[in-house]
């Protein structure tokens, strides 16, 4: 498996949370952050941040298309 670094992951992990991401990609990111000592907080604050935007994009309905 691919070793990812801290910026490759956290520019990436964004991607996996779209689920835009390769299932050998979102297996390195998922390897690094349950490996890396600083990763972890980053990507529960990623995941967090997106799933209030999808809320909200949920809540304000859908006239923008
Ligand atoms: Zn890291």
């Amino acid at each position: 498996m691919r070793e990812l670094g801290c910026a490759e992951a956290r520019d990436l992990a964004s991607d996996l949370i779209d689920g835009e991401l390769s299932a050998d990609l979102a297996a390195a990111v998922e390897h690094h952050v349950a490996n890396c000592p600083t990763c972890p907080a980053l990507y529960r604050a990623m995941v967090t941040v997106h799933s209030r935007l999808l809320a909200q994009r949920r809540s304000a309905g859908t006239s923008a298309g």
